[in-house]
């Protein structure tokens, strides 16, 4: 039965002090074989296995995840929301998210707080300025909310931020209203709730070793808790698919490297829109709860540590100062890393591969949390279709052999 969240089942609850809420999904045992496994039980890998459920009728299907649910990425992010890309192929597939965010709540009937409270990309200079008026412009002609906003605009929106007395002095903004933030582990826990419901098996704690292969074709996989067969395999595993894929003899061109994040003490509302800059390379928002999320950039080398150099912190936090001086006294409660996987045209991987029935959804790099419903529900159609949907076919792996990529290096510098 669908758990229902409403006002009369939080009463309800509340008279036994909460603690009669149902389990939000169930901890099976692996099954012998499985229809379809997906690998990575982060909001990519849970949200394919929902949308395979309902859209496409399929039941016989397990995630599987090493550690908890969304204790990859997906609850390491800064979960900044926008569909602005620059190059037609990536703002179909972010406004396709976009689209599934607005109704998300209401689809799962869980508060994931998606707040469209906007996104502020700031130009620093001339090279910044023509780049996002492009942008802008390429935008509009995707229907995509976008526009530029001068100096004198941006001090209404953010009153805080110093746009003249600093080294790269704030010229302009492109600003989308409809972007925004939401709660990442809501996302992860909804859809793993409405995907137990359909019955699919959520393995946590349970690590995937090998992908099996036969006369090229998926068998199954390896794990901590014996062999799972199933001819379908679809990995979501973000910053080690790499390691994964080269277990059935695939090479992807993906870099894994740390990105970094961190939080304030929480301090009353100052901020009400998401403000990210490339040049300096630092962005930042307020949750819910008053603490100022702030994220920095990627380490300049590979690593499969989840924390992060210091001296990105360092240049991020002079960066956060010089834009908001009222900032400088602020105590930063945590920091932390995620694992990102990264693409050499900066564009994600929704793909099969030359392996029957074994299927890529990575190298979303610096940004995927934006794209999770929308690359969730493309994945689930490649998996049950065996080809792509008509928004992730450039997306495909073969574009690193025909060289036609999708550069969104403009766009994703600071991608979040
Ligand atoms: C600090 C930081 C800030 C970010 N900010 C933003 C932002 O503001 N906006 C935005 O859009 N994106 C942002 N991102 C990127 C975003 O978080 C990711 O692109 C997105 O969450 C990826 O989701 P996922 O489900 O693919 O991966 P994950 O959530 O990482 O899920 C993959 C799962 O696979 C599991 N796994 C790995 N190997 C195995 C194995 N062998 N067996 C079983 N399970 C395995 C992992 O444990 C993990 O839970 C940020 C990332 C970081 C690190």
């Amino acid at each position: 039965m669908k758990k229902k969240y409403s006002f009369f089942s939080v009463l309800k609850n509340s008279l036994s002090y909460h603690e009669n809420w149902k389990k939000m999904w169930r901890s099976p045992e692996p099954r012998k074989s499985y229809d379809i496994i997906i690998v990575g039980g982060g909001g990519h890998g849970l949200g394919t296995a929902y949308y395979l459920a309902k859209e496409h009728g399929l039941k016989n299907i397990a995630v599987i995840e090493k550690g908890w649910l969304g204790g990859g990425n997906t609850g390491r992010n800064t979960t900044i929301i926008r569909s602005n890309y620059l190059w037609d192929e990536s703002a179909h597939l972010y406004e396709h998210s976009l689209k599934l965010w607005e109704n998300l709540s209401t689809e799962l009937n869980y508060n994931i707080m998606f707040s469209q409270r906007g996104v502020m990309n700031l130009a620093h200079n001339e090279h910044d300025k023509k780049e996002i008026k492009r942008r802008v412009s390429a935008n509009k002609l995707n229907g995509i909310d976008s526009y530029w906003v001068d100096k004198n605009q941006i001090k209404k929106l953010v009153p805080i931020m110093n746009t003249d007395n600093l080294r790269y002095p704030v010229l302009g903004a492109s600003f989308q209203p409809r972007g925004g933030v939401a709660r990442h582990d809501a996302v992860a826990w909804s859809f793993a709730m409405r995907a137990d419901e359909m019955g699919v098996d959520i393995i946590q704690n349970c690590e995937v070793k090998n992908i099996k292969t036969s006369k090229g074709k998926v068998e199954g996989v390896e794990t901590s808790k014996g062999f799972i067969r199933s001819n379908r395999v679809g990995v979501a595993a973000s910053g080690h698919t790499s390691i994964l894929a080269e277990t059935a003899g695939i090479r992807l061109p993906l870099q894994s490297k740390p990105l970094q994040a961190l939080v304030s003490e929480p301090i009353k509302p100052v901020i009400n829109t998401v403000v990210m800059s490339n040049a300096v390379h630092a962005y930042v928002s307020q949750s819910d709860k008053g603490e100022l999320v702030i994220g920095a950039g990627t380490d300049g080398y590979n690593s499969f540590t989840q924390r992060g150099g210091y001296n990105i912190i360092e240049d991020t936090i002079r960066a956060i100062i010089e834009l908001y001086p009222v900032f400088g006294k602020m105590k930063m409660l945590r920091q932390w890393g995620g694992i990102v996987d990264i693409c050499p045209d900066a564009s994600p991987i929704i793909s099969k591969c030359d392996v029957k029935g074994l299927y890529f959804n990575c190298g979303w790099g610096t940004g995927g949390f934006k794209a999770t419903p929308g690359s969730a529900h493309l994945f689930a159609y490649t998996i049950a279709k065996d080809e792509p949907h008509v928004i992730n076919a450039p997306f495909n792996l073969n574009r690193f052999i025909s060289g036609r990529l999708v550069d969104e290096h403009g766009a994703a510098a600071v991608a979040h």
